[in-house]
């Protein structure tokens, strides 16, 4: 390969991955974590705001070396492809709609199956304190998160994009549609806002895509809710979180259960005891997520005399 061209190629890769990156990303991030913050409390998932401006600066951070990793893997792409070794093809007629239609879901179906396994083995102790532990920094993750991955798992992370076109005949079309579904899927995952309706995780059909709620307990919580697009291979594996369904329809119906500090003194003791403890731990977020994780379910938030809310989770009291 000629040195010049792989660079000029590598330049155009890198520039058109971040501009992915920012035409999804940014706009999300402004509108949620800045401009409309306020508006959009209401369907904020964790009640408890912990992102700080280290974890937007950390995600930023590893997700330029995570796009300058996949222009590599472009770039590559782009080699073998002019020596005719993928099967990636212009005209709709070659195969026809109905292969159009079905690839498309193939795709979708193949990504998420490793995506799902090579995120379980990530969670391996060796391979998490090495690898996967950059993506588990923000455990209130924002959008800045959805592609801060160690470089090693940036690799993982882009392999069926990378092989796919190899093994099956994949339009051109079909390749650009999965890269914004995925795009999208990625950062509504991350948003720290529920933007799938009420309703979304009971619906028949509906149910088996992912709601935002479902990656943002990933991060609160960690040894559950897996996967990536669906719910099924967390469904079918026993790996999600009792509480999903319970904690999205919750978001809808907190205006009835907010509570003022006056009302504090109608609480059990060990309710009060709970209290406490998240105070306490507010600025431990390993710490806190094992709170959270044991005490996971019914939500109330208080509002403090200075106008601070303190949200705070319930559920089995008599185990704290
Ligand atoms: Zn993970
Ligand atoms: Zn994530």
């Amino acid at each position: 390969m000629n040195v010049t061209p792989f660079f000029e190629n590598f330049i155009d890769a890198y520039i058109e991955q971040l501009s992915w990156y920012s035409a999804f990303a940014f706009p999300f991030f402004i509108i949620f974590w800045i401009v409309g913050k306020k508006y959009f409390k209401k369907i904020r998932i964790q009640e408890t705001e912990r992102a700080k401006l280290r974890h937007f600066k950390h995600d930023l951070g590893f997700s330029v070396v995570t796009f300058f990793v996949f222009a590599i893997m472009d770039v590559c792409i782009l080699y073998l492809d002019s020596k005719g070794y993928t099967q990636v093809y212009f005209d709709i007629s070659e195969y026809g709609y109905l292969w159009l239609g079905l690839s498309f879901f193939i795709v979708l179906f193949l990504d998420d199956m490793f995506f799902y396994w090579s995120h379980r083995a990530m969670h391996l102790p060796r391979f998490y304190k090495i690898f996967h532990k950059v993506h588990h920094e923000s455990t209130d993750p924002s959008p800045l998160t959805a592609f801060a991955f160690h470089p090693t798992e940036a690799v993982v992370e882009y392999f069926v994009g990378f092989v796919l076109p190899f093994l099956l005949p994949l339009n051109f079309g079909v390749l650009i549609t999965w890269q914004i579904f995925s795009m999208l899927n990625n950062v509504l995952g991350h948003l720290g806002y529920e933007v799938y309706p009420k309703g979304w995780v009971k619906f028949p059909l509906l149910k088996f895509k992912t709601a935002s709620t479902h990656h943002n307990m990933h991060h609160q919580l960690f040894n559950g809710n897996y996967a990536l697009y669906f719910t099924w291979w967390d469904k079918w594996m026993g790996t999600e979180f009792k509480d999903y369904e319970t904690r999205h329809e919750q978001i809808f119906e907190r205006k009835n259960s907010k509570k003022s500090t006056q009302d504090l003194h109608s609480l059990t003791v060990s309710e009060r005891e709970l209290f406490l403890i998240k105070e306490q731990t507010s600025e431990n977020a390993s710490q806190k997520a094992q709170v959270s994780a044991q005490v996971f379910g019914q939500s109330y938030e208080f509002d403090t005399e200075e106008g601070k809310t303190i949200s705070l989770i319930r559920k089995n009291t008599q185990n704290l």
